[in-house]
């Protein structure tokens, strides 16, 4: 293929990159949105492979026709559930590759003399530095959000000079290999203190704050991406490193805004944050249990109704019985909206994901900000799995979820909890809304309980 056609071709699919993620802005694009990645994906890697410069076409057929045989395999198993570790493992590729293709590069490199070496070692250690991170980072993310690792952040003593001493001994480093003083040696130092760095910066992220670790992730990958794409100096590549490294900086930028976190201090592994006291062990007092008859005869009463739903609800895959409830309430004549918290589930947009699979109208379901207020003039709650996003501890401090805004469930009439058991949520602290006076507990898989009001109703 010729040289004009590829960069036709990868300006074609900088295009169908840049719609895509305007696609993904919204609900009713989003489908749109995810066609236009996949051609652009297929056009630029199309172009990549027919290129003069690739050689060993017969290598990379095999290793692509593997990889598309795992990628399809997994997408078909994957429960949604578990979408949020795999997102993780797939940034640990993608930092994984950047590493070996920055060795790779300063190894064999071609002629450079002068600033273009200068420039080109420059791109080759930020590279690795940045691959490194996401690589091993992306790792302990993956262990946490699947449970393989404690989800509690680690607080080793001195935890901010250890990151600082990492940065410093990085940025000698550098110098020095730019210098060429220590050529290899200074990247596999690097390599190994950036792959260290990764883990204890992750590592030292609590429960609550994962989700902004999970899309701060995916920037460093688009970064290691864009590294990438100087290295080997594939335009496509650094533009569509930059895109997917802006908009995770950009959505983990709103994701502290609606946790009430520090930007600075999330990225540079919970800098400053205090040790917390978990308040298990407190008594609560008692809580009161319900029954399916029960919820329903209420229900039947109520006028305005707000359902919010959690972690749980994807477990159980409730979403199709909460779905049927909604439009049976509806078609009675009551009011009912879900309120959904921005870091409900275990990624981003994973409730909205779940409502519009269960086909529940785009318009009823609002965000937290919008519903807040309401809760005053509401007759009943359900809280169907959500737990850490429902906590009044998060008002109170010296709790890993403090500052954090909750949805204020417990201002209405009535709340009836949905879960298995009195356990804690994602973060590990307990939530006294299970204790109070107009709350219920309906005990069970969310699934079953939500079918069993259907039949009540
Ligand atoms: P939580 O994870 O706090 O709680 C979920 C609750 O669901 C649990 O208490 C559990 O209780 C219940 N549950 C589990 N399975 C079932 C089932 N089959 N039927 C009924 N209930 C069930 O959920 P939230 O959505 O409120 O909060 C999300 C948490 O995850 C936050 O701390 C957030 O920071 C964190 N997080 C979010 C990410 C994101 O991007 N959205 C990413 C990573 C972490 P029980 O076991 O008793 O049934």
């Amino acid at each position: 293929m010729s040289q004009g056609l590829i960069t036709a071709i990868y300006i074609i699919a900088a295009i169908l990159f840049i719609s895509s993620l305007n696609g993904l802005s919204s609900q009713e694009t989003a489908k749109r949105g995810n066609v236009f990645g996949i051609i652009g994906m297929f056009m630029a890697v199309v172009a990549t492979v027919a290129s003069s410069q690739v050689s060993g076409l017969g290598y990379i057929t095999i290793a692509m026709i593997v990889g598309a045989l795992i990628g399809v395999r997994l997408a078909l198993k994957v429960e949604m559930t578990s979408m949020p570790e795999l997102i993780a493992i797939l940034h640990s590729f993608v930092g994984l590759a950047a590493t070996f293709i920055g060795f790779n590069s300063y190894l064999d490199h071609g002629v450079l003399i002068g600033t273009a070496q200068s420039i080109h070692n420059v791109e080759v250690f930020l590279g690795i530095f940045i691959g490194a991170v996401t690589f091993t980072g992306s790792l302990v993310a993956f262990g946490k959000l699947s449970g393989r690792v404690k989800s509690t952040a680690l607080s080793l003593p001195g935890k901010n000079w250890i990151n600082l001493s990492a940065m410093a001994i990085s940025a000698f480093l550098l110098v020095s290999f730019v210098g060429g003083d220590l050529g290899l040696t200074a990247l596999i130092i690097m390599a190994v203190i950036a792959s260290l760095f990764g883990i204890h910066l992750v590592a030292s992220i609590g429960g609550a704050d994962m989700p902004v670790v999970v899309s701060m992730l995916n920037s460093y990958s688009g970064w290691a991406a864009a590294a990438t794409g100087f290295m080997l100096s594939n335009d496509l590549l650094i533009i569509t490193g930059a895109l997917v490294g802006s908009s995770g900086a950009i959505l983990s930028y709103i994701m502290c805004k609606a946790m009430n976190r520090s930007f600075v201090s999330v990225i540079l592994g919970g800098f400053g944050n205090e040790t917390f006291v978990q308040n298990t062990d407190v008594d609560q007092g008692t809580h009161i249990e319900t029954s399916a008859s029960e919820v329903a005869e209420t229900l039947s009463m109520a006028k305005n109704i707000v359902i919010v739903p959690g972690y749980g609800m994807a477990v159980a895959q409730a979403q199709y019985p909460v779905a049927e409830l909604t439009k049976i309430l509806r078609s009675k004549g009551k009011n009912v909206r879900f309120g959904i918290h921005p870091v409900a589930g275990r990624l981003p947009g994973h409730m909205n994901v779940l409502l519009a699979e269960a086909k529940v109208p785009y318009d009823i379901v609002l965000e937290m900000d919008e519903i807040n207020d309401d809760f005053e003039k509401t007759d009943v709650v359900l809280v169907i799995g959500a737990n850490d996003t429902v906590n009044p501890a998060a008002n109170e401090p010296g709790t890993p979820i403090s500052g954090m805004p909750v949805l204020s469930v417990w201002n209405a009439s009535k709340v009836f909890i949905f879960k298995r058991s009195m356990g804690v949520g994602y973060a590990g602290v307990q939530n006294p809304l299970f204790f109070k006076e107009n709350s219920e507990m309906l005990l069970g898989d969310a699934k079953v309980s939500v079918t069993a009001i259907l039949k009540n109703l």
